[in-house]
């Protein structure tokens, strides 16, 4: 069971999510509201806020079409909007795999899920 290189973690806490093609950051942390405390150190003031994962402007997520035995599927995932629109199917593969690897380790089932093989890419939905 392997959490997926595209998910960074700091202590435990998820501080930033890769593009599964070509590894750029698309999601990171970001300050939200108003800081909750402020402090001089020498010349640079130093602010302390609250912070939550943010989406980046290269982010965004596509349809990835399954199929197993015939049938066909859906898949959603995350990506830059550069590799949504140049993704090979051995990267689909990877980032599908990657998907999984990460539902696996927060516990589900993915037995039946492995069996599918990404196609292409349907759309973009975002
Ligand atoms: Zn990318």
């Amino acid at each position: 069971m392997s959490v997926s290189k595209y998910v960074v973690r700091q202590d435990g806490v998820i501080v930033g999510i890769l593009c599964k093609g070509c590894g750029v950051p698309i999601r990171g942390l970001v300050p939200v509201g108003e800081p909750i405390s402020t402090r001089k150190n020498g010349n640079t003031i130093i602010r302390d806020n609250y912070l939550m994962l943010g989406v980046g402007s290269n982010y965004t997520e596509v349809e990835i079409e399954v199929e197993k035995d015939g049938r066909k599927g859906k898949h959603v995932t995350c990506l830059c909007k550069t590799c949504a629109r140049k993704m090979t199917k051995a990267q689909l593969q990877d980032a599908y795999d990657a998907d999984l690897d990460d539902l696996e380790a927060e516990g589900q089932n993915v037995k039946e899920l492995r069996k599918w093989k990404p196609g292409k890419i349907l759309k973009e939905t975002r």
